[in-house]
C-alpha cells in the first residue's frame, strides 16, 4: 500500500548517506521541482547529498530553493553513488547519462506517478494518480513532518502548477486542489508563478511557432494533427529545448483534434515524438508502441528513421488508438 511505500522510503532515506538525487533528461517544472524538493528534505535531514541532470537546469526555474545546485553530469566530479533517489523518472533510460555516475551497488529509490512506471528500483514511491510527482513529495515531506515555509511550499507548488498545465487539465484532482491551497497558506506566490511559468514566452519560442505553424498538418479525418521542428528551425530562432514547450498544445487544441504530436528532429533520422490527447484516446500506448511512455494525455518517444516514415507510422497507431478508445 501506498502508507508502506511512504515508511519503506523513509526507512531507505534514513538508512543511507551520500546520495544522488535524479530526475529525467530535458528536465520539465516537475523534474526540476521534485529534485530539489527532495535535496530540501536530505539537506534538512542534515544527509549529504548532490542533485544532478544529464542536461542544465532551464534558466526559468533558477528561482526556486536549489536549483542552481543541479549539476549537469559532464560537469561533475568523478565519483559514484551508492543511493540514488530518482524522481519523475517512468523507467530507467530517462535518467540518461547520469546513471553511470551509479555504483556497482547501487540502491535506487524510485519516486514518481507515471502509470508506464516499470519499478527500477530497490524502494518505490509511486501513484499514478497523483498529478505530480511533487504531489508525492509533497505526501513524503508531511510523512516526515518537516517544518514548511514559502520556499519549500514553492518548489512543490511549481511541480503541480506545471504538470497540471495550471490546474487545468485532467489530473487536476480535489487533492491537488487542497494541496495548492494548503501551499499557498505557506506564502507561495501564485499569480506570480503563474504569469512566469505559463503565460511569458521567449522570443526565440516566438519565432519557432512562426516557422513551425506553417508545418501544420492534418490525416484524412482531421482529428490527428501535427507540426514538424527541425533542426534548421531551432537554430534559425535561436531556440533551444526548453523553447519547444507548448508547442504541441497548438495542434492539440484545434477543434475536432483529439491528438495532436510534434515531431522534433533530435539529429539526422532520429525524432522526438511529443503527443497530447483531448479525447479518451490514450497516447501512453501509442508512444510505448515505439518505446517511449507516459500519460494517457501527455506522452512522448524517441524514434529513428526518415521524417516522412515516422510520421505514417505514429499517424497509424494514433489511427489504431482513435478505434479503439477516440471519442467517435
Ligand atoms: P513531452 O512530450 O513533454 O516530452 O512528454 C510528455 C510526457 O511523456 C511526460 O510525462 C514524459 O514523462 C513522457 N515522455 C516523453 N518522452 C518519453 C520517452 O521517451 N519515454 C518515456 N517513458 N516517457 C516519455
Ligand atoms: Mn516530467
Ligand atoms: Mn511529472
Amino acid at each position: 500500500t501506498y502508507d508502506e511505500q511512504l515508511q519503506r522510503m523513509k526507512q531507505f532515506i534514513e538508512s543511507g548517506d551520500d546520495f544522488l538525487v535524479v530526475s529525467h533528461v530535458n528536465p520539465d517544472g516537475d523534474a526540476i521541482s521534485s529534485t530539489v524538493a527532495v535535496g530540501w528534505l536530505l539537506n534538512s535531514l542534515g544527509k549529504s547529498y548532490t542533485m544532478m541532470n544529464e542536461g542544465p537546469c532551464p534558466a526559468k526555474f533558477h528561482y526556486l530553493w536549489g536549483a542552481r545546485d543541479i549539476i549537469e553530469v559532464s560537469h561533475a566530479e568523478a565519483h559514484k553513488y551508492r543511493y540514488v533517489i530518482a524522481v519523475d523518472c517512468a523507467d530507467y533510460q530517462r535518467i540518461g547519462k547520469v546513471s553511470e555516475r551509479f555504483a556497482e551497488d547501487v540502491k535506487i529509490a524510485n519516486i514518481d506517478h507515471h502509470a508506464t512506471n516499470d519499478y527500477y528500483g530497490d524502494a518505490h514511491l509511486i501513484r499514478a494518480d497523483a498529478a505530480a510527482t511533487a504531489e508525492i513529495l509533497y505526501d513524503l515531506l508531511e510523512y516526515f513532518g518537516i517544518e514548511w515555509n514559502q520556499e519549500i511550499a514553492t518548489c512543490i507548488y511549481t511541480g503541480l502548477l506545471t504538470d497540471t498545465g495550471g490546474f487545468r487539465y485532467t489530473n487536476t484532482t480535489a487533492k491537488v486542489m487542497r494541496v495548492a491551497s494548503q501551499l499557498l497558506d505557506y506564502g507561495v506566490q501564485a499569480g506570480e508563478l503563474a504569469e512566469h511559468l505559463l503565460e511569458r514566452v521567449s522570443k526565440p519560442h516566438i519565432r519557432l511557432l512562426q516557422r513551425t505553424l506553417n508545418t501544420l498538418a492534418y490525416n484524412a479525418d482531421h482529428r490527428i494533427c501535427w507540426l514538424t521542428v527541425h533542426l534548421s528551425d531551432m537554430e534559425e530562432s535561436g531556440a533551444s529545448n526548453e523553447d519547444l514547450e507548448g508547442l504541441v498544445s497548438y495542434p492539440r487544441n484545434i477543434e475536432g483534434v483529439e491528438i495532436g504530436i510534434l515531431f522534433k528532429e533530435v539529429q539526422e533520422e532520429v525524432y522526438k515524438v511529443s503527443m497530447r490527447s483531448s479525447s479518451a484516446a490514450d497516447v501512453s500506448r501509442i508512444a510505448q508502441h515505439f518505446g517511449g511512455g507516459g500519460h494517457l494525455r501527455a506522452a512522448g518517444c524517441t524514434v529513428r528513421g526518415r521524417l516522412d516514415d515516422i510520421i505514417r507510422s505514429v499517424v497509424q497507431e494514433a489511427e489504431k488508438e482513435l478505434m479503439a478508445n477516440g471519442s467517435a
